[in-house]
């Protein structure tokens, strides 16, 4: 079911409704644009300001949040979707490439490919549009290069001319002094802001501050990476996590854990990420043994999620069960965990990191939050705390996550608003398929559980607990970041109801 993502786009007698990837945020947008150019776009956000009517971009409508609700003028981003080169205005070392803010990452990945590159990190599916994953702060796991954001050298976006608010205009916006990309005397292109505090606002800024046209992207010669999936109990994992060793000598780790425990065990996956710069496989092997071998084995294992991954319409027939027999959850989060262990995958990066059984996952939401990790481990305190939490949850009122708890590690930011600012974190990711008893609230209770110990929510995922006293508590520079929008919006088109929440405008 790879790439195939759902249309957001649907119509109304001739009129256009937008929906989310989940269908929980539906909108009916006064005009509806699909801009092929940068010159579309300015002529967009100039009609926006002429006529004091909202513009808001959307990508690929797999936030489950309100943030890319566009009620005024929605501009649909499918067609900025160029790869334009390798960025030529800088003698810096490192391969940067010049992208376009509406391609999906499964594109960029294509088209990186081609030219024998690869991003260094991204998400656990790749339907996302690139300017929608980075200005949510979309994430894989990863201490070593952060989030997706932290590919982010230059960006291009449109917005108020911020001489005369009357006027749109495209600006290419940098960091200062040493980190500044563009270095080339002769540059060309739209008027260059190289200041840190706009450009750690833009980056994560969800639409606030403009429509991004592109981006210039850091990424890597094409690499390879070997992923192991690991079986094992929570209470060994643990340790290993308390005292840090569990990411000793690996690119990456990622742990799901199976919050309610069946034969008195909660059982835990551990998916480590190896790096190999160059390939020296056989890869038609390669493909062979996985593709072939290792799922024999898991069909043994655990056939009725082979089967619900090969023929996904048997994800009915699961959640049947699980309405109907809420005592199975357990066993099933249990068969979830074991059918992932494998021995090995060795692929191209942007193909291990990819996770897959995207058939599945869009039809579930979730809300997933950073908790702060402090060397001591404590954070793993409100991990247990939560299990012990969801277990209550489940014996008391039979309300379920339907999938295990996903937990990513990622490198702190010096990006204003992302969750990871100034700290590493570990993300807690608790989803719930669409059509099971009680999703609402299970994920409602998760959050205010959360919150009520200074977690911080991703923007593209459900956060509705959040208001703008908590994001002011949470974010030490959100008082720099509203300068900064605030001189950018300078007519306010860019807001909507999700800014009106988070940021009081
Ligand atoms: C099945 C699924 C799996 C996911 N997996 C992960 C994961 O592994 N890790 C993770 O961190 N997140 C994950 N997410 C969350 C997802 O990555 C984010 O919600 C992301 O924002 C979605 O990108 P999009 O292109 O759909 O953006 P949209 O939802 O369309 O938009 C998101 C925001 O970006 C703004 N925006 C979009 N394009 C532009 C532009 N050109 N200029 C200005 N603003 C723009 C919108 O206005 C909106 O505020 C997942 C979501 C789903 C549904």
């Amino acid at each position: 079911m790879s790439n195939q993502h759902r249309k957001n786009k649907k119509s109304f007698f001739g009129r256009p409704i937008w929906q989310n990837s989940t269908k929980t945020i539906k909108v009916a947008p006064q005009r509806y644009y699909q801009p092929e150019s940068l010159q579309d776009v300015l002529e967009m956000v100039q009609e926006g300001i002429d006529t004091k009517t909202p513009v808001r971009a959307v990508g690929s409508g797999h936030s489950f949040s309100d943030a890319p609700k566009a009620e005024g003028i929605l501009i649909d981003t499918d067609k900025l979707n160029r790869l334009s080169g390798i960025y030529n205005f800088t003698n810096k070392q490192g391969h940067y490439f010049e992208v376009e803010g509406g391609i999906k990452v499964h594109e960029l990945n294509a088209a990186l490919d081609k030219a024998g590159y690869c991003i260094p990190t991204m998400g656990g599916i790749d339907h996302q549009s690139i300017a929608g994953a980075i200005s949510t702060g979309t994430h894989g796991s990863s201490l070593l290069f952060g989030a997706m954001s932290n590919m982010v050298k230059s960006i291009i976006l449109v917005t108020h001319d911020l001489q005369d608010k009357s006027k749109a205009k495209t600006y290419r916006i940098e960091r200062a002094g040493s980190n500044a990309l563009t270095n080339d005397p002769d540059y060309q292109g739209p008027e260059l802001i190289q200041d840190d505090d706009i450009f750690n606002s833009a980056v994560v800024c969800f639409g606030v501050m403009g429509i991004i046209f592109s981006y210039v992207l850091e990424v890597d010669k094409m690499y390879y990476l070997s992923e192991k999936k690991e079986v094992s109990e929570w209470k060994s994992v643990l340790p290993k996590l308390r005292d840090g060793s569990i990411f000793d000598n690996h690119r990456s780790v990622f742990v799901q854990v199976n919050p309610y425990k069946f034969k008195g065990k909660n059982l835990t996956l551990v998916v480590y990420h190896d790096d190999y710069a160059t390939c020296d496989r056989n890869m038609f092997l390669e493909r062979l043994k996985h593709g072939f071998w290792h799922r024999l084995k898991r069909f043994s294992r655990s056939f009725s999620f082979e089967l619900v991954s090969r023929f996904p319409y048997l994800l009915w027939f699961a959640i049947w069960r699980i309405n109907t027999f809420p005592n199975y959850v357990p066993r099933f989060l249990n068969t979830a965990v074991k059918s992932q262990r494998d021995e090995e995958y060795f692929n191209k990066g942007y193909k291990v990191m990819y996770q897959g059984l995207d058939y599945v996952k869009e039809r579930a939401f979730d809300c997933e939050i950073a908790v702060p990790m402090d060397p001591e481990g404590n954070y793993l305190d409100t991990v247990e705390a939560l299990m012990e939490y969801l277990g209550n949850l489940r014996e008391e009122y039979k309300m379920h996550i339907t999938s295990p708890l996903g937990l990513r590690f990622i490198k702190g930011s010096e990006v204003f608003l992302t969750p990871e600012h100034g700290e590493d974190v570990c993300y807690i990711d608790t989803p719930a398929l669409l059509h099971v008893y009680g999703r609402d609230t299970i994920i409602s209770r998760i959050q205010q559980f959360l919150l009520s110990r200074g977690a911080k929510p991703h923007w593209g995922k459900l956060n509705q607990y959040m208001d703008v006293d908590y994001v002011k508590t949470r974010y030490p520079r959100f008082d720099d970041f509203m300068r900064v929008i605030e001189k950018f919006n300078a007519t306010g088109i860019f807001y909507n109801i999700f800014t009106k929440r988070i940021l009081g405008r």
